[in-house]
């Protein structure tokens, strides 16, 4: 293959400038298995950001491959203006995993996608425009999820933020309060009234928020704020989408979807990443009632539901469910975190460790009491993680939480070796500074 310095030079003269890489000096990836990867000169690196949390049973996982090979060499590709097989097969399966009362799925590619049908049909359905996203919320860079979006450094000044309203997301590390829970009261969830109140004509289309927010840092809510807002959300017309894009599939751990941990049933479900351990595959699973909103007009999306995406999701699910990966996330991803919680016990450059499963994140400060954003420092430790062999994501609406989410058939032993690889990368920092 072409040398390391040819991709590099390919790249910056054949491809926008938009697309962006992580690195001072980018890491090129050339071979995947399970939880590892490899680059060009065979050097080994746990990866524990899962190319942005979507690989999720591993890397070419064998039972996924010989059974997504099958299908490629026998159909690639048609569209679902024909019948085949395997888009049935595919939305039963998923059906089964979905809380009672959602089952009719609709096949996009990406999470964007997803998001985009999400809102069309929830605004179908109800006759409303208005829809309440959260703030620290990621939703995609198409443009009704760019402006679902509340993160300015992910934001277009030309793209238009129509009938789209931010309430605050229950991240009580910063509450814009300075309240503590419990004894806050719950106030950001109510303050969701307010903002139906105030910025709407008193009737919204829907509330659409990830149960955990990933790009906005592993933002965790406490226990009873989707309760809350669900509730005012209803009471105004509103159906609730959970965006289990990233935090679906059982990476939570305890549960299989992320809102489960908060003990609420949404009207409807966003998936992509983890959902395809890889392929391009996102979807919106909805109740038959909303799921006729689709059906209104004529509405199509070539790839959505494709022979291989559907063969690709149907044997990660199979997967997850016979190796017990949920379990695994669960075990492993405890394990994980404690060693987290150790960790920053140590160094009082860690101001919080949040997460569930394997969707972690460990906030960084400079001073514990000003909670000063270590961005750079953030940066830094990305850098030498990479040095040590580990591969891990930031995040966080000042890119200062680092962002653990690895495929989750990571073992015990990853885990140490990620706690371990941390613990020598902050004490490197800290006797330089
Ligand atoms: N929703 C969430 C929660 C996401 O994390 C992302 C991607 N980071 C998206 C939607 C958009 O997905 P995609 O990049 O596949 O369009």
């Amino acid at each position: 293959g072409p040398s390391r310095d040819e991709v590099i030079a390919l790249r910056k003269q054949y491809v926008s400038p938009g697309v962006i890489t992580y690195y001072k000096d980018p890491l090129m990836i050339v071979e995947g298995k399970m939880q590892y990867l490899w680059d060009e000169t065979g050097r080994r690196y746990l990866d524990a950001f899962a190319g942005i949390v979507t690989v999720s049973v591993g890397h070419c996982h064998p039972k996924v491959l010989e059974k997504v090979n099958a299908q490629t060499g026998k159909l690639q590709h048609t569209t679902t203006i024909y019948l085949h097989p395997t888009i049935g097969q595919f939305a039963e399966k998923l059906a089964g995993e979905m809380p009672e009362g959602l089952s009719r799925s609709y096949f996009t590619n990406s999470g964007s996608e997803a998001n985009e049908v999400a809102i069309l049909s929830a605004r179908e359905h109800t006759g409303n425009t208005d829809v309440i996203a959260l703030r620290n919320g990621y939703h995609g860079g198409t443009s009704v999820p760019m402006s679902l979006t509340a993160h300015g450094t992910w934001k277009f000044p030309s793209n238009p933020s129509v009938g789209v309203h931010h309430a605050l997301p229950g991240y009580c590390y910063r509450c814009p309060f300075d309240l503590e829970y419990p004894s806050c009261g719950l106030k950001c969830a109510y303050d969701v009234e307010n903002v139906i109140r105030y910025q709407t004509p008193g009737q919204i289309a829907c509330f659409i928020g990830e149960p955990i927010q990933g790009v906005g840092g592993t933002v965790t809510p406490p226990k009873e704020y989707f309760q809350v807002v669900y509730d005012i959300v209803r009471k105004h017309g509103g159906i609730c989408i959970a965006d289990e894009v990233q935090g679906g599939f059982g990476r939570t751990g305890e549960h299989y979807w992320s809102h489960q941990n908060y003990g609420v049933v949404p009207d409807g479900i966003t998936m992509a990443k983890g959902m395809g351990n890889g392929v391009p595959l996102g979807g919106f699973t909805t109740t038959p009632q909303i799921s006729e909103a689709m059906a209104k007009r004529i509405h199509f999306n070539t790839f959505g539901g494709n022979p291989v995406s559907m063969t690709q999701g149907l044997a990660t699910l199979e997967v997850i469910e016979e190796e017990g990966i949920q379990e695994n996330a669960r075990v492993v991803g405890g394990r994980l975190k404690e060693g987290l919680l150790e960790l920053q016990e140590k160094h009082p450059l860690i101001g919080d460790v949040r997460g569930l499963g394997l969707m972690l994140g460990v906030e960084l400060v400079r001073d514990r009491k000003s909670k000063e954003p270590a961005n750079t420092e953030a940066a830094d430790v990305m850098e030498r993680m990479k040095e040590r062999g580990v591969i891990i994501g930031k995040g966080g609406l000042y890119g200062n939480t680092l962002r653990i989410k690895p495929p989750m058939c990571l073992t015990a032993d990853d885990a140490d070796y990620l706690v371990m690889s941390l613990d020598e990368t902050l004490n490197e920092l800290s006797n330089n500074t």
